[in-house]
């Protein structure tokens, strides 16, 4: 069945209104990773998925603060009840309360409560931000991260901390209260105090106040550690033809209430795809497996990808939904699908813009939803979330993310009311189509077309490039190139093509290599480059992704470069670095093909000062 009917057949099933009724479900918990609230969230998504009679497991791994997989320490289980704060002089009055905004207790605070005046220590997460501060005793008042704040601040002797926005995070609201999660290791646990976030504008009353006269707060947090699990929920459909392999879907389920779009929207939309192709089974045979996930972010993601390496080895692609039912009205837009990255290619990133159109003229507004039509951008690779620990080694699957940028993102205003069932039924449809490309594209010569096009793009970014730098230079950039394209065309083959498409892939080939030759024409001629005098080949030493902490080994000055030169979308460019230390590339040409993911020359320099910094923290070696 060719694309367009596959689409009308899935739409005829797909309801943006219902994933959005579930959505709402998912939202009432306060469902941080290993808690009662996160269980109760999987039992919503478990009791949908018994409705349409899908195979499905759970999976525990612990929640202890010691358990390692890769670099990754698991967080500890932690429970809360409540929380309040408030000040107790020069007058007294209530500042917030966990019942009316559940992010105001930091994940994973200590429970307990104190009493002290305040002090403001600015960022907070630095030591140098203590040297001249004396908070024994006291209230730490801080802008900076709770993670960091909270360990400093409970080693100097503070009582309690308070978090507040700073003025980026607060420029949409002042009345927005960021989540905060600490993710202590176990040894860490004893250094924290109770840590409080608060609104910009209560912060801004505390600094008011504070300018005029000493100003004492009294906290008290009912939280505690636990020994529950973090858990996973799989399902799956399986396919009717083993060779082709397996499509893998995720969906964080974790997050504070109400985290709506963050990812309470993604996690109902992978309910309503579960179900749409569980309800067209009989019309649309699977010829490929699909495999759905629901996990706590990284933290479940994990253990769970490592404790099934061998079963991912099936895996083709995934696709990871990760806030994506924003109001066009309420939040703005547009959707983006971040490509994975070049030296995961596939066939998938030619058919993504394709699918986006089809989905984009073929689909209707929910009852209720907005009724502008969707408006998408395909964007450079980004880091953030679960795709990476599929990209990553052991496993390096081709792994795509599906989002938004949203002001509220993290904060109390991430609400039900923003997530929009005409968007929801948008992107289920979208995934829908991306998981059953094996059957739908393997019989169908647009593929070619559509890769061709893809590729000529390709080498217009990547000649374009090439413009501004040495002849040579630009010639070997064109030659990365040709090799990202033939590999990505070479991955047709995983659909079990047809002698005839072998033949059309030969052609493909002579195609791509045509393409090569015609832009490096447009170049003035150069003398093919020696593999040069720098042979060094860095080789990555820890599977997984980057952890959070890489940082901490960095000095002030490595850690600015890191941030500046190395974290676009969300470090997407240093994991990209770290996954092409293969022992097969040299700076130079990892320079090169972070240049054609990213659309910008990357310096080779660059990369030989992050390789210097990931050796620095343990990852790479040589
Ligand atoms: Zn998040």
């Amino acid at each position: 069945m060719r694309l367009e009917e596959t689409l009308s057949a899935l739409s005829a099933e797909v309801s943006g209104t219902r994933a959005k009724g579930v959505a709402a479900e998912i939202a009432r918990f306060h469902r941080t990773q290993a808690s009662p609230g996160y269980d109760e969230a999987l039992d919503v998504v478990g009791e949908q998925l018994a409705r349409f009679r899908v195979a499905t497991r759970v999976h525990e791994f612990p929640a202890d603060g010691r358990s390692k997989t890769y670099a990754w320490t698991s967080p500890p289980a932690w429970t809360v009840r409540g929380g309040v704060l408030g000040q107790t002089a020069p007058d007294e009055k209530r500042l917030v309360s966990f019942d009316e905004i559940p992010t105001c207790v930091a994940a994973h605070s200590p429970g307990g409560a104190f009493e002290g005046d305040l002090i403001h220590v600015g960022k907070g997460d630095t030591d140098a931000d203590y040297t001249a501060a004396d908070v024994r005793g006291r209230v730490v008042l801080a802008c900076g991260r709770a993670s960091e704040v909270t360990k400093r601040a409970g080693r100097e002797g503070a009582v309690g901390v308070v978090v507040y926005p700073n003025d980026e995070r607060s420029a949409t609201s002042h009345d927005l209260v960021e989540y905060h999660g600490i993710f202590p290791a176990a040894t860490d646990i004893a250094n924290l105090v109770p840590t409080f976030a608060v609104s910009r504008r209560i912060a801004d009353g505390l600094l008011r106040g504070l300018s005029r006269d000493a100003v004492r707060l009294r906290g008290e947090i009912d939280a505690e550690y636990t020994d529950r699990p973090l858990r996973v929920l799989e399902a799956w459909i399986d396919g009717t033809d083993p060779a082709s392999g397996e499509v893998l879907l995720v969906a964080h389920l974790c997050h504070p209430r109400p985290s709506a779009n963050d990812n309470a929207s993604g996690s109902a939309a992978l309910v309503e795809v579960t179900r749409a192709l569980c309800g067209t089974a009989s019309l649309l045979p699977l010829r490929a497996g699909i495999r759905f996930l629901w996990v706590p972010e990284f933290y479940g993601t994990l253990p769970w990808a490592a404790a099934h390496t061998r079963g991912l080895e099936h895996v083709r692609y995934s696709l990871n939904l990760d806030m994506v039912g924003q109001s066009p009205e309420g939040i703005g837009e547009p959707l983006r699908v971040f490509r994975a990255p070049n030296h995961l290619p596939t066939y998938v990133h030619a058919l993504v813009e394709p699918l986006l159109t089809m989905v984009a003229s073929s689909s209707t507004a929910a009852p209720g939803g907005s009724r502008r039509p969707l408006h998408w951008s395909y964007d450079a690779p980004s880091g953030g979330s679960d795709h990476l620990v599929f990209a990553a080694s052991p496993h390096r699957i081709p792994s795509f993310m599906v989002g938004h940028d949203d002001p509220y993102w993290h904060t109390s205003h991430d609400t039900i009311e923003n997530v929009d069932p005409t968007r929801l039924q948008h992107v289920v449809l979208f995934a829908c189509a991306a998981s059953v490309l094996p059957q739908s594209v393997a019989d169908d010569n647009r593929l070619f077309g559509w890769l061709l096009s893809y590729g000529a793009r390709e080498f217009a970014r990547a000649s374009a490039l090439a413009e501004g730098v040495d002849p040579e230079l630009g010639h070997e950039l064109l030659d990365v190139a040709l090799g990202i394209e033939t590999r990505r065309a070479e991955t047709v083959a995983t659909l079990g093509v047809s002698q005839r498409g072998t033949d059309l892939l030969q052609r493909h080939e002579v195609a791509l290599r045509g393409m090569r030759d015609h832009f490096a024409a447009l170049l003035p001629a150069a003398p093919r480059r020696s593999t040069g005098t720098r042979i060094h080949r860095p080789t990555r030493q820890i599977d997984g992704p980057l952890v959070y902490a890489v940082t901490d080994s960095f000095t002030e000055e490595e850690a600015r470069f890191f941030k500046d030169k190395l974290s676009t979308n969300h470090r997407a460019l240093a994991e990209g670095l770290l996954a092409l230390c293969d022992g097969t590339r040299t700076a130079g040409q990892i320079a090169l093909q972070l240049s054609l993911d990213v659309g910008r020359l990357v310096p080779a320099e660059d990369v030989e000062a992050g390789v210097a910094l990931l050796r620095k923290a343990g990852y790479v070696a040589g």
